[in-house]
């Protein structure tokens, strides 16, 4: 029906399928092909998980829940907050149990973006936030985090805010650069912020992965609470992406609004996926840390890796990727990708997947196998010693 394409939503039409599709579907071409692009856990759901769910099934736990949540899976979320990162959320006015960390952020910015609203994002970032922006009708303002190890700092975010800044994201840990803001990064941003009219949304789906120390969320600081909304969810944490569970923790006047936009966009999240959860949060409440002493092996054999072949890079706190420069080749990120591909079959995503202040370097998960990392290292040797 061309004629009625002039009625499609242009919001909807200018927005692009994400860089990171792109590439999969291309991988997708090379049957061969070693893939090091995936921002999945290649752990299997812990098994006690998986009988939680069978369980679920087989006492036809199969109806609508509450469209916040089932309320034993709320508590279980802001109990597990509160114990490992100090944050307390009423799980009744609270917490609301999306659909992935995706739902959650959609309707977080559904509920606090109006047309015209300014958001900041500090760039390179993982590419799920821009296009609901846009959706929404609001503009995106990227900061350039390069020059700051990609680490958003108050000082790089000052002269962006103008009386039109509606909110900041932050993703911290970081995809794609798995940095993560220090104590006095987070106070600072605080210190400016507070007193501040505006949103912060937080997105902290890898808070169970940082290797060094204790993950802190921005919520925690003084005056932050009442205008942030935390993201967070199961998908990485617990090797769940697909079960699609996720969270927000935001203060009563938000979250009784954006429980409508979640009651209208999905009714619940999915019944037997929650009773799986509530094993995860409660039973499960430390399966990540197997994974991440693992994922902490991984990543310092790549990171030595790539160092040893002269990559500039810096070492990530957390999360599951490294995001090497390619500068150095002279050549676009789409281009050394594409051709590391076919020359030498192993795929990466390429920098500017995550914006504009991506180009220049690629990203390459370490949520495989070693003996995968190992091959797919060796092969980009080769291929960056032919360059
Ligand atoms: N936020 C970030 C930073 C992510 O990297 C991802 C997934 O890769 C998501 C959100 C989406 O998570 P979910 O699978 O829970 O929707």
């Amino acid at each position: 029906m061309g004629e009625l394409e002039e009625y499609i939503n242009p919001r909807l039409k200018e927005i692009q399928i994400s860089g990171i599709r792109k590439i999969a579907n291309k991988v997708a071409g090379y049957p061969d092909a070693l893939s090091l692009t995936i921002g999945q856990p290649d752990f299997p759901t812990p098994d006690h998980i998986l009988r939680a769910a069978e369980k679920a099934i087989a006492d036809q736990r199969t109806v609508y829940t509450p469209n916040a949540g089932l309320p034993e899976l709320r508590k279980a979320a802001a109990a597990f907050m509160d114990t490992k990162y100090g944050l307390q959320y009423d799980p009744v006015e609270e917490v609301i149990v999306t659909v992935g960390a995706s739902q959650a952020l959609d309707i977080t910015l559904r509920t606090i973006l109006q047309p015209g609203a300014e958001v900041i994002l500090p760039g390179p970032i993982y590419p799920g936030y821009e296009p609901l922006v846009r959706l929404c009708g609001g503009t995106p303002v990227y900061v350039d985090t390069r020059q700051n190890g990609f680490k958003l700092t108050a000082e790089l975010l000052e002269p962006h805010l103008t009386e039109n800044t509606r909110c900041i994201i932050l993703c911290y840990p970081s995809n794609p650069t798995g940095r993560v803001m220090s104590e006095r990064e987070l106070a600072d941003m605080a210190a400016l912020l507070q007193d501040r009219k505006l949103f912060v949304v937080s997105d902290e789906i890898y808070s169970e992965l940082i290797y060094d120390a204790p993950h802190r969320s921005i919520a925690s600081l003084p005056g932050m609470r009442e205008k942030t909304i935390v993201i967070n969810g199961l998908s990485k944490s617990h090797s769940m992406t697909g079960w699609r569970i996720g969270f927000t923790f935001a203060p009563a006047y938000l979250s009784q609004h954006m429980v409508k936009a979640h009651q209208y966009n999905v009714t619940c999240a999915s019944s037997i996926s929650q009773y799986a959860a509530i094993e995860a949060l409660t039973a499960g409440r430390d399966d990540a840390l197997p994974m991440k002493a693992e994922y902490m092996k991984r990543r310092d054999f790549v990171y030595d890796r790539l160092q040893g072949m002269g990559f500039d890079l810096v070492k990530p706190e957390g999360a599951f990727y490294l995001f090497p420069s390619i500068e150095r080749f002279g050549m676009p990120s789409m281009e050394f990708t594409l051709r590391l591909l076919e020359e030498k079959r192993v795929a990466v995503v390429p920098g500017d997947a995550f914006s504009v202040y991506g180009e220049g370097h690629i990203r390459i998960s370490y949520a495989y196998a070693m003996n995968v990392l190992e091959s797919g290292m060796e092969r980009l040797e080769a291929f960056v010693k032919g360059l």
